[in-house]
């Protein structure tokens, strides 16, 4: 009632986004009116067609554009390999690192049994049918070094062992507590040199 309809219609949509509260939605809702038409109209067809265009990678779970990814469509990349990652930004993280050349899988998330993420919340299943083929040698753990991350890679570790895949974790010295993606280069270079099996 303080403001004219679509400008509160404007705040309430912005709130949807995440770590955006109802003071910041307004900030925003005041820049947005203020700046050319011409931008806001760009900005507002970039997201329809962002959501429109990006899909699941079918063989590694990736957020693409095109179906297999450019990962997995890669003939020069090491297909004996598979990095388990939790989320895509993990996956811009370990390609950083350059030091990388196999393939990834991600979950979309780790196991959280406190907030009820179990294990048909996460790409787990897709993983499993992706091994078990010959092909694939080794399943490299690199969910999060938290609790979370850890449960994720023991359970795992444990559901795909008896298929007979060698099954590695990356190297502790990563910040625990943090992210994959907080990690530098280098760090994240070493961990997965210095990975073990378990
Ligand atoms: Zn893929």
């Amino acid at each position: 009632m303080y403001y004219a309809e679509p400008i509160a219609r404007l705040i309430e949509e912005l709130t949807k986004l995440p770590g955006i509260g109802p003071k910041t939605a307004q900030r925003l809702a005041f820049h947005i009116l203020h700046m050319d038409r011409s931008v806001v109209e760009g900005i507002a067809r970039t997201l329809v067609e962002a959501r429109a265009k990006v899909k699941y990678c079918s063989v590694c779970c990736n957020l693409t554009d095109q179906d297999p990814c450019h990962i997995c469509a890669d003939e020069d990349r090491d297909r004996s390999t598979i990095c388990v990652v939790q989320e895509p930004r993990d996956v811009v993280a370990m390609e950083k690192t350059r030091e990388y050349r196999g393939l990834y899988h991600v979950l979309h998330g780790a196991l959280n049994p406190m907030e009820g993420i179990g294990i048909d919340d996460i790409r787990v299943k897709e993983l499993v049918a992706r091994l078990g083929d010959g092909q694939v040698q080794e399943v490299i753990l690199c969910t999060n070094p938290n609790t979370e991350g850890e449960t994720t890679a023991m359970y795992i570790a444990r559901y795909i062992k008896p298929l007979g895949v060698k099954v590695t974790r990356i190297a502790r010295g990563l910040p625990m507590g943090g992210d994959l993606e907080y990690a530098d280069e280098v760090t994240l270079a070493k961990a997965l040199e210095g990975r073990r099996e378990i």
